[in-house]
This record gives C-alpha cells, sequence and structure tokens, in this order.
C-alpha cells in the first residue's frame, strides 16, 4: 500500500545544547552514520529538539506511520509514543523492525480506552439501543439500506493495537484529526439513517467534528465505563467514549478571552482535542498538520495564540520569527510521556543496534495484525 502524503524533513533546527548534551548526541550522530540507510528516526511534532535534530523526518502519527509503511530501512526507531510504533509495526514488512526508545512512553488518553471495557461497552449499548452489529452482515462494510440500523465503532488513532483490531472485525474504522470528519461519513454510511456510532477514545475531537457536521449535541451522548451513558442512546448518532487528552483539555474559554483583550488582533487556532467550548470561541481549529499550515499562511507581524503541545509551539515560534506566537496556557508543560524520549535512550538503542541486538521493539501480535490493518486500510480508502 503506497499512500504519498506531505511530510516535513528536518533540517531547520538550531538547537543550544549543554556539554553533556552535545556529548550524548555526537555520540549518536556517530551511530547513525555507522548504521546508514539501514536506520530511519522518526520523530514526531511534540517531542523535544535534542531528539528532533536527529529525525530524519518530522511529523504526526499518521505520517510517521506512512514514512515508515514506505521505508525500507530495517531498523525504524520512532521518537512518539507506544500506539504510534504499534501502527508503525502494522504497517511495514516482517523484516523491520519498530523501536520505541523509552517502552514508557505511553499516551495517557489511549489508556483510557480498553479492549475489556470496549467489549462491555459495546454488548451493553447494543443490547440497549436494539442496532446490529455489523459483524453478522454478510459484507460488514457495505453500505446500510434504508432498515438498517448498526453500530459502528469508529477508533481515533491514539489507541492501542487491540482496540483497532476489535474496529477491524466489527466493520469499523480509524481515524486522525486530520480526517476524522471522513471517517464520520464512512461509518454513518455503515450505520444507516437511524443508526449510531461508537466513537473512542477522545470525546473532544468526535464531538467537536460531530457538530461540525451539523450533529446536534444531544445526539452525542458519551459513556463512561463502570457507569454506562450520560445523555440519550436512543436516536443518538455518535456515542462518545469519556477519554481526552491531559495536555489538550488545559486549553480554556477563559485564556482565549485573556489573550484577545491583551491582543485585540490576535489570532487563536486550536487542537479539536480542545474542550468544544474552547474550540467554539476559537478563530480554528485543526490537526498538528493543520496549525503549522495555518501558522505558515498568517501574514508577516500575525499575533497567533496556539492550543497544542508545547514543543511544537516552541518550534512554530523558532521557524516564524516574523510572527508573534505564543502558547495558549503559559503554564502548560509538554506531553509527559512523549517527554519520556531522552536523547539517551535513544543513544543507548543505537548502540544495542550497532552491538546486533534488536531493543525495545514493538511488535503487534500476529493475532491481532489483520484485524488492525483492515481498520486502518480502511482509512487510507477515504478522502478527507
Ligand atoms: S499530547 Fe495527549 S494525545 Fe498526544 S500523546 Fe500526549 S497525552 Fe496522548
Amino acid at each position: 500500500m503506497t499512500v504519498s502524503l506531505p511530510m516535513c524533513s528536518v533540517d531547520f533546527m538550531d538547537t543550544s545544547l549543554s556539554v553533556e548534551e552535545q556529548a550524548i548526541s555526537d555520540r549518536i550522530n556517530e551511530l547513525r552514520a555507522q548504521l546508514g540507510d539501514e536506520l530511519l528516526i522518526l520523530g514526531h511534532h511534540y517531542q523535544r529538539d535534542s531528539i528532533v535534530m536527529h529525525a530524519d523526518f518530522l511529523g504526526d502519527s499518521f505520517m510517521l506511520s506512512q514514512m515508515a509503511a514506505e521505508s525500507k530501512a530495517k531498523y525504524i526507531v520512532f521518537c512518539g509514543v507506544h500506539f504510534m510504533a504499534e501502527s508503525a509495526d502494522i504497517l511495514t514488512n516482517e523484516d523491520q523492525y519498530v523501536i520505541l526508545p523509552n517502552l514508557r512512553a505511553g499516551c495517557s488518553m489511549a489508556d483510557m480506552a480498553t479492549l475489556g471495557e470496549v467489549e462491555v461497552a459495546w454488548d451493553e449499548i447494543l443490547q440497549q439501543t436494539g442496532l446490529a452489529d455489523p459483524i453478522h452482515r454478510p459484507d460488514p462494510i457495505a453500505p446500510a439500506s434504508q432498515d438498517e440500523a448498526c453500530l459502528v465503532p469508529v477508533t481515533y488513532m491514539n489507541s492501542s493495537a487491540d482496540l483497532k483490531d476489535f474496529v477491524g472485525r466489527h466493520g469499523g474504522i480509524v481515524c486522525t484529526s486530520t480526517n476524522a470528519a471522513g471517517a464520520l461519513e464512512w461509518a454513518f454510511e455503515r450505520a444507516g439513517p437511524k443508526g449510531s456510532v461508537l466513537f473512542f477514545p477522545d470525546q473532544h475531537l468526535g464531538r467537536n467534528t460531530g457538530a461540525a457536521m451539523g450533529i446536534d449535541e444531544a445526539q452525542m451522548p458519551t459513556w463512561t465505563p463502570g457507569i454506562g451513558a450520560m445523555g440519550e442512546l436512543d436516536g443518538s448518532r455518535i456515542i462518545l467514549w469519556h477519554g481526552f487528552c491531559s495536555v489538550h483539555k488545559r486549553f480554556t474559554v477563559a485564556q482565549v478571552e485573556e489573550f484577545r483583550a491583551r491582543e485585540p488582533e490576535g489570532i487563536v487556532v486550536v487542537h479539536p482535542e480542545c474542550p468544544k467550548a474552547t474550540v467554539d470561541v476559537s478563530d480554528a481549529n485543526g490537526s498538528t498538520q493543520y496549525i503549522r499550515n495555518f501558522v505558515a499562511q498568517q501574514d508577516s507581524g500575525a499575533k497567533i495564540a496556539i492550543g497544542t503541545e508545547i514543543n511544537m509551539v516552541a518550534r512554530l515560534a523558532q521557524e516564524h520569527p516574523d510572527k508573534h506566537i505564543e502558547c495558549l496556557d503559559d503554564e502548560i508543560c509538554p506531553c509527559s510521556t512523549m517527554y519520556m524520549i531522552h536523547p539517551a535512550y535513544l543513544m543507548d538503542v543505537l548502540e544495542r543496534i550497532v552491538d546486533g541486538e534488536i531493543p525495545n521493539q514493538i511488535s503487534v501480535p500476529a493475532s491481532i495484525q489483520a484485524g488492525s490493518l483492515l481498520a486502518l486500510e480502511r482509512m487510507l480508502s477515504i478522502k478527507k
């Protein structure tokens, strides 16, 4: 499978390093030179500069997985979090190894939906609503007839591989923050006019995307494991899992108002993982790549407040010295799990690869590869 996507090769960094960081950086460069074309280092936009400076490519989770899929490198070192490395493993060949420099680098949002919790919710929602499970249809992903009413699962890329497998097996689809609307349209076509979608794990991305598509908030109840539905399941169009991103939920309406009071001509752009109230009062919202493009398109001298992870905001400010760029939350911390990828861990895995080891390999079990790949391939088949 080959898909062309925009990508960001890394050539702009001018990072000041301490003596210790410089020594680590020098050693990483030596190891990279030894491994040559056998090595590909991928860096997510939310990584710190001292990691990004060593990345062959910088991008969002989906773009980086695609880079991995298109690469012939034997060793793919993914400087991101666990679910991203899993997706890269699903999309790469058996003779390629996906390596996460620190195995503790997970994602708190992805951890908010486990397979066991989703399976319980799935059965309860089917029972309470009388909707059909697409798994029992002759073709689980054929568009629904007017008489059919199904429950279709949609999972955000930020989820574990076993959930992607669940979605693949039950006639559902994966989405990213870039293509969430397209994925929901695809799912509605399979659910039928009276069917519904179970969207997990990020309630905010689901709610913001649904609202932008004209769906009433009353038709988007939330589901909390152990508690059940908040709101009416009957007549719902999207049932939102209770999950959230601990970084993006920090951006508030009050912060937007404070920025606007200080900078009346200022522009606010936020990520759709932010709460809906914040998205509603902002000038624009979109994925990390959307935010990068949005900032680039603003006039020189523009004053822009951004609601997303601080490393990316700081890098945008560095890339656009002619614009005033600030983080909407002046006390925000970096994503704590992304921050677990320290350069010393990167150096360590490269040392071990040179020594003949396959350290910290992320390997999705064969039993869930097929379903996960189905769900990812359906996503690749839709228009954004
Ligand atoms: S920024 Fe949020 S969604 Fe992204 S990895 Fe960190 S916790 Fe997860």
